[in-house]
């Protein structure tokens, strides 16, 4: 999983709940611990959806999710994939480095920006570009919905109104989502609090530019917030790319565009949004991988 909303960020809306208390996934999120034997006794933040559920990052169970001992390096932005017989060979900013197997992650529109031979080998067996016109026909067909935000914040002492961590919004054209960052973070700085759009509001105006966006959220924070104080400063944020909205249909959680060198892609698209999406995908891909090294192995 990568970088929507970098920073672990647990919230329920009503239809997750409906869909997901009693999985395995759900206990995790929901503070039990079941997959450890113990429940987690002081939960990080305190969250209520809109039926006044609370909702706790236990904490402690992520860390399971990092693969231990793997070199990981950040800021490189992929340009292209060109196919060089036994490898791939991988083009960022700054330079190309050739792999024996490539796993893209990133959201299915910037996958299909790609440079190079993704889905254009030119080794491949009639069937095979067959099967890829058919796989790229699926990845031109995945939705996303976009989102704005706005983070405020305030100056150290600024008390607030109100004591939620967080809160879920259905009386708005614009507003989902209101949670009192500082609450998940203790940095000793003054409160800050972040707002999200709804994915209605994130559709209508994807074209517009964040900062004319911004004086349209703020007007409506203080119309479901009067009492707000001022803020020091203000910034914005717009992800085209937010959740997905229709997925790769009929999909193990990945898809290996090519077998030999091994290329596969994975990600909330290729399951449903979601951390539990997330994880389902994470696993397939890692399946498939593990399948392919063995098989390499063994020739
Ligand atoms: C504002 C917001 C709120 C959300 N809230 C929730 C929530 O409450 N609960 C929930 O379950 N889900 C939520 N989501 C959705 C969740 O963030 C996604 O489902 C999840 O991040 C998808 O993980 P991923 O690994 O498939 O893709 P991503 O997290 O999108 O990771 C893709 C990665 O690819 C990188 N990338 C893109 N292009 C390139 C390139 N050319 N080269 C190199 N790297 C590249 C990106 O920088 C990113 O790191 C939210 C999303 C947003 C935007």
């Amino acid at each position: 999983m990568g970088a929507r909303p970098r920073a672990l960020t647990l919230y329920s809306t009503p239809n997750w709940t409906s869909f997901h208390v009693g999985s395995s996934w759900a206990d995790v999120v929901y503070g039990n611990n079941s997959h450890k034997g113990k429940k987690s006794k002081q939960p990080c933040l305190q969250v209520e959806d809109q039926n006044g559920r609370r909702v706790t990052d236990g904490g402690g169970c992520w860390s399971g999710l990092i693969c231990p001992g793997a070199d990981l390096y950040l800021e490189y932005h992929v340009t292209g994939l060109y196919y060089r017989g036994g490898s791939w060979e991988v083009e960022r900013n700054g330079g190309s480095e050739k792999f024996d197997a490539v796993i893209l992650t990133m959201p299915v529109p910037q996958i299909l920006q790609l440079q190079g031979d993704l889905g254009n080998c030119k080794t491949l067996t009639n069937n095979q570009k067959q099967n890829q016109s058919e796989q790229r026909e699926q990845l031109e067909g995945v939705r996303y919905s976009s989102r704005f935000a706005i983070a405020l914040f305030f100056s150290p002492g600024v008390v607030f109104s109100f004591t939620w961590g967080a809160r879920y919004v259905t009386d708005s054209h614009c507003i989902r989502y209101i949670a009192v960052d500082n609450k998940k973070r203790s940095t000793g700085l003054g409160p800050s609090l972040v707002v999200h759009t709804s994915v209605p509001f994130g559709q209508e105006n994807l074209e517009i530019e964040k900062d004319a966006i911004q004086p349209i959220i703020l007007q409506e924070l203080h119309r479901l917030l009067p009492d707000l104080p001022q803020p020091i400063s203000i910034k914005s944020q717009k992800w085209r790319y937010s959740q997905v909205l229709t997925s790769v249909p009929n999909c193990p959680g990945h898809m290996t565009i090519l077998e030999q060198p091994l290329l596969i892609c994975g990600g909330d698209a290729f399951t449903h949004s979601n951390f539990d999406g997330c994880v389902e995908s994470a696993l397939s891909v890692l399946r498939a991988f593990k399948v392919s090294l063995d098989i390499q192995k063994n020739t």
